[in-house]
């Protein structure tokens, strides 16, 4: 099955409500993982990197709103408040500390995979990721990442990878030819508040491998250099492709 699976973190206190989230997620093809406080969620963020975030405002230990700011300070991660707080003022605040979307419970499933999958394709196609922002494409034998569309297309086929599989492939590809170690991996996709397990970085490419490799047992674009980090093999990048300069809205 060739899903994406995001993974998307739930942070609620409401069993009720975490349940209905849960459900809706994976059956809709999300990964889903659960946390029902605000310090635990920032331990699982730096150590999961979520795709995507579903946050309830109103929690035990603090206030949703500290959690926007804390987050924004180090990753660009999209964050959805879920909150019975439907006064425009906390609309207001929420989105302008950095909240990409505010939905006011209750709400339907429709509704709220709508809004994710806007999230999603934002952060996709949002230029700029840093240190990652590159124009042009970068071709490695058949397989093509290209920078601007955020896309990856092996022969005539689209892979499609979840935004931090993509961002592993596009850092890799930026350094092509070289090793990019662990640590710089880690800093560089997730600042430096991310956990400095590898165990993230390997779940990831076990993904990629899947989605990219013919054989991913015997990988010909990503190869591992153990105990140190990973290395994309050496191709071609043809900067300045005039076809991968607009695409703005
Ligand atoms: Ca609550």
């Amino acid at each position: 099955m060739r899903t994406l699976r995001s993974k998307v973190l739930i942070i609620e206190d409401d069993p009720g409500i975490c349940r209905f989230l849960r459900v809706a997620l994976i059956s809709n093809g999300y990964d889903a993982i659960e946390t029902d406080s605000g310090a635990k969620a920032l331990e699982v963020i730096s150590s999961h990197c979520p795709d995507l975030i579903l946050l309830d405002l109103g929690l035990p230990d603090m206030d949703g709103n500290a959690i926007i700011e804390s987050v924004r300070s180090w990753t660009r991660t999209p964050i959805i408040v879920i909150s019975a707080r439907s006064m425009e003022e906390d609309k207001a605040r929420a989105l302008d500390l950095g909240a990409d979307d505010y939905l006011t419970k209750p709400f339907g499933t429709i509704e709220l995979l709508a809004r994710i999958r806007t999230a999603l394709r934002h952060t996709r196609t949002t230029a700029g990721d840093d240190g990652l922002a590159l124009s042009g494409v970068y071709r490695v034998s058949d397989l093509t990442i290209d920078y601007a569309r955020h896309r990856v297309v092996r022969g005539e086929q689209e892979i499609r990878l979840t935004p931090n599989e993509f961002r592993i492939v596009a850092l890799l590809g930026k350094h092509a030819g070289r090793v990019v170690t662990y640590k710089s991996m880690l800093r560089e996709l997730w600042g430096p508040m991310a956990s400095s397990d590898n165990k993230i970085l390997r779940v990831h490419m076990a993904s990629i491998r899947r989605k990219i490799e013919p054989n991913p047992d015997e990988p010909i674009y990503i190869f591992t250099e153990t105990g140190v980090g990973y290395r994309m093999a050496d191709g071609r990048q043809a900067d300045g492709d005039p076809q991968n300069k607009g695409g703005a809205s």
